[in-house]
């Protein structure tokens, strides 16, 4: 360690000697600007604080997790005394029933709900539930799209096995005959039909899923015995207050959630509906932290305020403030930013930047001016967000394409991101 080392560097450094890589998964800024700090010490409302100590508005709320803000009071209270009471315990609390009464009520096609930790958890049980219940083995996905890091899933392929990654089909997003040919070389093997809520994949553009597309693959499964799944991990209650496909007027037959559902607190679920409740009674699936109460305590409050409070409504306004804003001061500096997926998780990828070489130089600049973004993946926006701060995202993007403007011929791309997509560009981006 040297006296000119900042915290960040100094935490690098201890890290690489003892976590693989220096760190691991979604939260590794491997393939992020190289400004882009690993280590954070605390959130509070809309911004986040790196180990350096400079504080930035976070568009990330934590890759979701952080749907009403930072250390909310209310919430966490409510986890705390719940965590001095006991947790976990021997059984479940009561609080667990009252959870499942609160989110079947919720979500329209649920009639039951098990609690888990990840996400993961929660795809790979309705996998499971799905395959328990039409005792078939084939799954129908998209390409590209993300599920979670279990070996049926993980993106990267290193240490898991053909097997592991058997009985799948994909089809293309939102391509009606696509999906129909991918159901029909299942032929009468097909398990479920797994959706994103939203085509949500890294380094492309997002797009809406289309109305037709989602009553297809409803079509499809009821013909043939199938169960429909939604992944609503990432998108669940930032896109509606019930299942994302609520929008589309298509209900699923299990939905999986985590990330937000207790505001950040450890807990997601697999809700399902009646059809599929013997086959989720018959597997076995469980966890030593599942049962835990203080999460629970903490998606009671959670849930309330979703329910009693505007966060959603105001959340998309503020996204749709934030998207024309950045339109104007792109369009004013001369670039054209492709701003795609629900306003409230925005994603901004520039035109003509097929090396990302803008978007990780704009997303630097923004960093520099106390803002957050994420070049390459989707953005998520709080509850705890106000216009105050979308107006100064708004000036700090102002600044940043005014930078990206005067060195745009003298920008070169992230050696490190090319280094990265040459082996496995089709694996990320499913191409
Ligand atoms: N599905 C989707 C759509 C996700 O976005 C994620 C996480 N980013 C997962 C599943 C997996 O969730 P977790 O990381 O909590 O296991």
């Amino acid at each position: 360690m040297t006296a000119a080392m900042s915290k960040d560097q100094e935490l690098r450094l201890r890290a690489e000697a003892v976590i693989p890589g220096g760190m691991y998964g979604h939260q590794s800024v491997a393939l992020l600007p190289d400004d882009y700090p690993q280590f954070f010490s605390h959130g509070e409302g809309a911004y986040l604080w790196d180990v350096n100590g400079r504080r930035y508005l976070d568009l990330m709320c934590a890759y979701g997790p952080q749907l009403l803000g930072y250390a909310h009071e209310e919430i966490d209270t409510a986890a705390v005394e719940q965590l001095r009471r006991g947790d976990p315990l021997t059984g479940p609390t009561e609080l667990m029933v009252t959870l499942a009464e609160r989110m079947t009520a919720m979500v329209k096609h649920a009639q039951w709900a098990m609690f888990c930790k990840n996400g993961t958890d929660a795809t790979t049980m309705a996998l499971v539930t799905a395959r328990a219940h039409t005792r078939r083995k084939t799954v129908v996905l998209a390409k590209g799209a993300y599920h979670g890091a279990a070996p049926w899933c993980t993106p990267r392929p290193s240490g898991t096995t053909a097997e592991d990654r058997a009985n799948q089909i994909f089809c293309i997003y939102n391509d009606i005959a696509s999906l129909e040919a991918a159901v029909a070389s299942a032929g009468s093997d097909l398990a479920a039909i797994f959706a994103s809520p939203f085509k949500h994949d890294a380094f492309v553009d997002q797009a809406l899923p289309e109305a037709a597309y989602a009553r297809r693959a409803r079509e499809l499964c009821d013909q043939r015995g199938a169960l429909l799944v939604v992944d609503d991990v990432r998108g669940g209650l930032r896109i509606a207050r019930d299942c994302s496909w609520s929008t589309v007027g298509v209900e699923p037959d299990l939905s999986s959630w985590g990330k937000c559902i207790a505001n950040g607190h450890p807990i997601s679920a697999l809700l399902g509906s009646e059809k599929a409740r013997d086959a989720a009674a018959s597997i076995f699936v469980t966890g030593s932290f599942w049962y835990a109460a203080s999460p629970m305590a903490a998606a009671l409050v959670t849930l309330r305020l979703v329910a009693q409070t505007d966060y959603l409504e105001r959340i998309e306004r503020l996204g749709d403030k934030l998207r024309s804003g950045l339109h104007e001061r792109a369009s004013a500096s001369g670039f054209r930013l492709r701003q795609t997926g629900p306003a409230q998780m925005p994603l901004f990828l520039f035109d003509e930047d097929p090396d990302l070489r803008f978007g990780f130089f704009w997303s630097s600049e923004m960093l520099k001016r106390g803002v957050y973004v994420h070049p390459w993946h989707n953005m998520f926006l709080s509850g705890a967000m106000t216009d105050l701060d979308i107006d100064a995202a708004l000036d700090a993007a102002t600044g940043a394409f005014s930078v990206l403007k005067a060195k745009r011929a003298t920008i070169k791309p992230s050696q490190k991101l090319q280094a990265f997509f040459a082996p496995i560009a089709k694996d990320v981006v499913g191409t």
